[in-house]
């Protein structure tokens, strides 16, 4: 007989993991009595995770006194190999929750980064990509403009920042009085997303190190970052764009400034927001004017 859920309780308040308690048969007692019931027994009250959300649960001492004789019954009858495959199950469990892997990729050039990229499977994304998007434009850009993810058309085209987005980048840029060879245009992430939803932490952590060697190896004298999670992501600040915008933002480590403003792929879905990216790219003007 399987465990139901309230008998799980009992034993995860009395300190027996799930993932053995589910694998395991019932004892004796927990078929034969009714957990909780009011047996008229004493109660003790002792604190139980159910749900995510903290609570505390009222167990009777018949209830305790099955969950010890389940202690008794793993002691006794369970075969340490079961033990070891329910353990290996276990591992098996963490090993498949979303992992951050960072690259070293000190002294590694262009050729290789891009080979390196191209063979990349540190984050999920490698599952379901037709190839990744490393980037192009000038080798040795007066600006970096960096988005969030290829999407769809990107990934067709092999480069970031295509269709209707990227004419209206364009467009942004032509108030910049940036010469678009004089650009190197790329994403945090080198891989599409189903969907193309913004990027999930592990995701964009994973990838992060590609483009701080892609920004090693550029050194633009000037980064924009479009979009909240590309901002939030690459100067490790966790704040809305409005707190982000309008400042220059630098990174230990990167002989470079950082300004951050809305992804044109949202302006098209909120073209309310160009009045503010209109003030935005004077900003940028401005500085790029003092740097220059
Ligand atoms: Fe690797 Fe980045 Fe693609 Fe993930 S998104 S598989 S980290 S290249």
């Amino acid at each position: 007989m399987a465990v139901n859920q309230q008998q799980l309780d009992y034993l995860s308040a009395m300190g027996i993991p799930v993932w053995i308690s589910r694998d395991l048969p019932m004892p004796d007692l927990f078929k034969e009595q009714a957990l909780g019931s009011d047996l008229g027994l004493s109660e003790r009250r002792l604190p139980v995770e159910l749900k995510g959300e903290a609570t505390a649960t009222t167990l009777s001492e018949a209830g305790l006194r099955a969950a010890d004789e389940l202690i008794k019954d793993l002691q006794q009858t369970t075969p340490i190999k079961q033990i070891a495959e329910l353990a290996a199950s276990l591992d098996d469990a963490i090993e498949s929750k979303p992992q951050i892997i960072s690259q070293n990729l000190d002294g590694v050039d262009w050729i290789e980064l891009e080979k390196a990229v191209s063979q990349c499977t540190a984050c999920d994304l490698h599952e379901k990509r037709q190839h990744t998007v490393f980037g192009y434009g000038s080798q040795r850009p007066s600006l970096m403009i960096v988005g969030d993810i290829p999407r769809l058309s990107d990934e067709q085209q092999n480069q970031p920042f295509t269709g209707e987005t990227g004419e209206l980048l364009s467009n942004m840029l032509s108030h910049l009085d940036v010469n678009a060879d004089a650009v190197y245009f790329a994403n945090l992430l080198k891989c599409r997303t189903p969907l193309d939803n913004s990027p999930q932490s592990n995701q964009a952590a994973s990838c992060l190190s590609y483009l701080k060697q892609q920004i090693k190896l550029l050194q633009p004298p000037l980064i924009l970052l479009l979009g909240r999670s590309t901002a939030q992501q690459v100067l490790g600040q966790d704040l809305p764009m409005v707190k982000l915008r309008q400042r220059v933002h630098e990174l230990e480590g990167l002989d470079v400034r950082f300004i951050a403003s809305y992804h044109p792929a949202y302006l098209l879905k909120q073209p309310r927001l160009k009045s503010l990216v209109w003030k935005d790219l004077q900003f940028i003007k401005q500085v790029l004017t003092n740097n220059g």
